[in-house]
């Protein structure tokens, strides 16, 4: 069976060291040049649907995430404070909401700014029980493509919308084939803050953002703050999780006491939209890495350009034409050890989409041989040109290695 965790571990892109902790994992190299990649697009994509991006810290005083309600609600799945004094009490967070609240009360806001997108790929924890970790899918320190839309009330269900696009815009470009949305609300015996009518009219609105969509509805699957669309995966064993997620809050923006001013001068109260297009990087690759066998499109994948010169006298133009990829934007490695067929294997074996050999003839005449990772070999072509066809599909962030005629 396909397990992100053996492919994880054969491919290099991350380990699980028992003395760093379970559900700790590390990034190696070829892991975190994919995961660099797609943080990349990310928020690229971001920037072009008018977010702007912010830093906070992972951390913060017991006093905020008291306000925010997270220790009254969610202390459950928090790791417990640490106390450096009396009066002095941190705790790893659980979510990047309350830092995005402050973002937003940091200065006075006025109704022309919104919609206020605020996001961050950032740090936040969760005290899991050892028992359900495992690789890249169930961790303790997670990194989560994050983003907090204040909106004014009006303005929810066009922004819930453009929210739903753009997430169907980032799984093509991943490769993401979702098993279907959810529409989370409140269910039995759990509790929810808020009123029954705030919560009516927030399930309204996601259901209108949703039409046309197939939706089920998951009776308490909601957040304890509002109800949600989650965007559910099946991952290689059977298991769904969610990866994508939108969700309305009418809670944290009276808890932090938010406001802006209206066209008619009065103080009016945001909405808080949560969202995450991708859900946190561990998740996103442990699906990623198996839906895609470890084989990435080329925009992402740790090595793009493998150079195999055939012998010793081929090495100095494999070394320079690996610089000249290099330059040009590319990730690119000459390998040069052992027989030519075992380094093509190899290749292979690692999911490098173009390789390219490097003979006396091409050494010559200034050209390289391109050979696909599905099979197909190209005709000896000028070195520049090479370059030229990796960078396009690379920039074109297409799923197929040619780019099209
Ligand atoms: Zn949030």
């Amino acid at each position: 069976m396909i397990d992100h965790r053996r492919l994880g571990r054969d491919l290099e892109l991350f380990v699980s060291d028992p003395l760093a902790g379970a559900g700790l994992p590390i990034w190696l190299p070829a892991g975190a040049a994919a995961r660099h990649a797609v943080e990349e697009y990310v928020r690229e994509l971001e920037r072009r649907a008018g977010y702007r991006h912010v830093y906070s810290p992972p951390l913060g005083k017991r006093e905020l995430f008291e306000r925010s309600g997270h220790l009254g609600w969610f202390a459950d799945e928090m790791f417990p404070p640490m106390r450096l004094s009396a009066d002095d009490e941190f705790v790893l967070r659980p979510a990047l909401c309350p830092h995005h609240a402050l973002v937003f009360a940091a200065r006075g806001r006025s109704y022309r700014e919104l919609p206020l997108r605020v996001a961050e790929l950032g740090g936040m924890y969760r005290a899991e029980r050892s028992g359900v970790l495992g690789g890249l899918s169930r961790v303790r320190a997670i990194s989560l493509n994050d983003a907090h839309n204040f909106c004014a009330p009006e303005q929810v269900g066009d922004e819930v919308r453009e929210i739903l696009r753009l997430i169907r815009e980032a799984h093509a470009a991943l490769g993401v084939r979702p098993a279907g949305f959810r529409l989370s609300v409140r269910g039995p015996g759990q509790r929810y803050v808020g009123d029954d009518a705030g919560w009516a009219r927030a399930e309204d609105l996601l259901r209108a953002a949703l039409d046309g969509v197939d939706a089920v509805e998951a009776p308490g699957e909601a957040a304890f703050y509002g109800p949600k669309i989650d965007v559910q995966i099946v991952d290689a064993a059977g298991r769904e999780s969610t990866i994508s997620t939108v969700q309305l809050d009418f809670d944290k923006p009276e808890r932090f006491d938010l406001s802006y001013t209206d066209s008619d001068g009065s103080r009016k109260r945001p909405v808080m939209v949560h969202r995450s297009l991708v859900g946190s990087m561990e998740r996103l690759f442990a699906y990623l890495i198996e839906v895609h066998q470890g084989a990435f499109p080329a925009w992402y994948a740790p090595v793009q350009l493998l150079l195999l010169p055939t012998g010793d006298a081929q090495a100095d133009a494999a070394r320079r034409l690996c610089r000249e990829a290099e330059a040009a934007g590319l990730r690119a490695e000459v390998d040069e050890s052992g027989s030519l067929g075992a380094r093509v294997r190899d290749a292979a074996r690692r999911r490098v989409p173009y390789v390219g050999v490097l003979g006396a003839r091409e050494v010559a005449d200034g050209s390289v041989s391109l050979r696909l990772r599905d099979g197909r070999g190209l005709d000896p072509m000028p070195r520049a040109d090479a370059l030229r066809l990796v960078g396009a599909v690379v920039a074109s962030r297409s799923a197929d290695l040619l780019p099209p005629a």
